[in-house]
């Protein structure tokens, strides 16, 4: 039996271990070196989930690169229209400039789909995302991601930046609920 955790009232197991997460973010890095050779690629890296994936990635990006960190609000517009999602925080110029979003994980899709809606109005030269994780089967929207380290089941999961109501984001395995 593998050994469980307990973050606030649920358990949880090692669903990914951390070595295995570093590989595949190396592998990550190294497609993106070579699709940006010549291009210098601003990292777009949202928090709070984000941070572990993008600092990993960031040690095996050898073109030149920025990184730069933004925010997501989300509230509810109205009861028909649902959760609208803001990006905060973003103060470069994009226009004109090559920029990879660099998410934690694509769930529904529907943040990462405003996201882009937002970022393409302002005229980058070219967008693109690199997700950790996406759980194909929970996709409410059809949405192109480029770089997809991880497709996981519709599980909740925690641990590599993704927390639990505030817990677990320091965890390097992922863990996923029992
Ligand atoms: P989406 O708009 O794709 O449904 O939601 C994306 C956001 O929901 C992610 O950035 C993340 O913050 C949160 N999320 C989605 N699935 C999970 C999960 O399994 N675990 C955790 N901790 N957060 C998740």
């Amino acid at each position: 039996m593998k050994p469980t955790i307990q973050v606030h009232d649920k358990h949880f197991e090692v669903f990914i271990e951390k070595s295995v997460i570093e590989n595949r973010i190396n592998e990550l890095a190294q497609r993106i070196n070579l699709d940006y050779t010549a291009k210098r690629p601003l990292f777009l890296a949202i928090l709070n989930g984000s941070f572990m994936f993008a600092a990993e990635l960031m040690k095996s990006i050898t073109v030149a690169c920025e990184i730069t960190f933004l925010r997501v609000s989300s509230y509810q517009a109205t009861e028909s229209s649902g959760k609208v999602h803001q990006i905060l925080g973003l103060l470069e110029n994009i226009k004109d400039r090559d920029v990879i979003v660099v998410e934690d994980i694509v769930d529904t899709g529907l943040t990462m789909v405003e996201i882009k809606q937002q970022l393409l109005a302002q005229q980058p030269a070219s967008l693109s995302v690199v997700t950790l994780f996406q759980k194909p089967e929970a996709l409410k929207q059809p949405i192109d991601i480029e770089y997809v380290g991880f497709e996981i089941e519709n599980k909740f999961v925690l641990g590599y930046g993704l927390d639990y109501d505030g817990l677990g984001r320091n965890l390097g395995d992922l863990y996923v609920l029992c």
